[in-house]
């Protein structure tokens, strides 16, 4: 038997009369952009994630970056992004046609080390962007604190933390917006691409709604220069039926991480570390070891699916050569993209997977 690194077709099995449900729902409508099940998923959305405003979006990276242009912030300015992260973060402030500038993490929880942060601020910093990379919330305390020093702008990408808590509080609520993605593999994913942004400013939420839609308030009245980014109205269908299952679906993923972390405690790879004002979600359950290659290979052997997220730190994508940020620039990134290795974890998996992933693990380890 094997383990792959993530099989989504037992949720989707679960819940396949909802899902049928919900593309009923939208046909019978022949209301597909922007219609009842948008504002509807919008409304829940906000009431989940404890905030004034969720406005749909057509993905995660288009949420980040078009808060960025609701602010206002563009060629010229520095937006402070975590040096370890998916590169979609670092896109969103190119696509605003700000600079995106490093800080390294927290190597215990992969996050934003809000200490690390003022001596990267210049006179052109306009935001600071913290990631709750892998389900765990960013230290935002600290952050807030600076920001409100230097007077930035905080945006949250929770694009991996739908529904975890910082210090008891949910995240989308903790800044002064935050974007979200439901790519299908997210803790609250779709059936194709998705997105939606929070926030508790109702002037940003205005404009957001404008932004998206071709910057027109009134249809072929164009008050911006705007975009097509709208969430999918048979998306947010889809949207719906899963957000009531998603608290579940997070404690399941809490207890795998609870297992795996109790089970692999000194094995020889290193397991994530949670701080005491820290609920995470669990989106990724990443292991560290100096060996990493040769620990994939040794899962692999045993069957088990692993995925490097991620290979390579953004600013050594040629993508990003433009920066000169050579290598040794950033060690604690750099050390972090070497050393990763993502475990299977979804909420479905059975207790018999969840103990042939240890076994594997303790084994493979143990081999290297
Ligand atoms: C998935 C992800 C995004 C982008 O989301 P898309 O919906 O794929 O555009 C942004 N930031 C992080 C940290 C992500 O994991």
């Amino acid at each position: 038997m094997s383990v792959p690194f993530l099989d989504l077709s037992a949720m989707h099995n679960s819940m396949r009369p909802g899902l049928d449900a919900a593309y009923q729902r939208v046909v019978d409508s022949s209301s597909f952009i922007l219609g009842k099940e948008v504002e509807l998923f919008e409304t829940e959305f906000a009431a989940y994630c404890e905030t004034r405003h969720a406005v749909g979006v057509a993905n995660g990276l288009d949420a980040l970056f078009l808060v960025l242009k609701a602010m206002d912030i563009g060629a010229g300015d520095e937006v402070i992004v975590p040096s370890n992260t998916y590169i979609a973060t670092w896109l969103a402030v190119s696509y605003a046609g700000a600079t995106p500038v490093p800080v390294e993490p927290d190597p215990h929880t992969f996050n934003l080390d809000a200490s690390r942060i003022e001596a990267a601020l210049t006179p052109r910093t306009r935001a600071i962007m913290p990631v709750h990379l892998y389900g765990q919330p960013a230290d935002m305390d600290g952050i807030n604190a600076l920001a409100a020093k230097h007077g930035l702008k905080v945006l949250e990408d929770a694009a991996q933390a739908h529904g975890a808590r910082y210090k008891g509080r949910l995240v989308g609520g903790l800044g002064d917006a935050a974007g979200f993605s439901f790519y299908p593999g997210k803790n609250l994913g779709a059936l194709g691409d998705g997105g939606a942004i929070t926030t508790n400013d109702d002037a940003l939420a205005a404009r957001l709604r404008v932004l998206r839609n071709y910057g027109s308030e009134r249809k072929y009245h164009n008050q911006y220069k705007g975009f097509n980014s709208r969430l999918d109205e048979l998306q947010a269908a889809f949207l719906r039926e899963k957000l009531r299952l998603l608290d579940g679906w997070n404690v399941q993923r809490r207890a795998i991480a609870d297992r795996y972390r109790e089970a692999l405690e000194g094995c020889g790879v290193a397991v994530p570390q949670v701080p005491e004002w820290a609920e995470p979600v669990w989106h990724l359950f990443v292991v560290r070891s100096a060996q990493r290659d040769a620990l994939a290979q040794a899962l692999a052997n045993r069957g088990i699916g692993t995925v490097i997220h991620y290979p390579v730190a953004p600013h050594r994508q040629p993508a990003y050569s433009e920066l000169k940020l050579g290598v040794g620039s950033l060690p604690v990134a750099e050390a972090i993209h070497d050393e990763v290795l993502s475990l299977p974890i979804w909420p479905q998996m059975s207790d018999a997977q969840v103990e042939q992933v240890i076994s594997a693990c303790r084994d493979a380890a143990a081999s290297l």
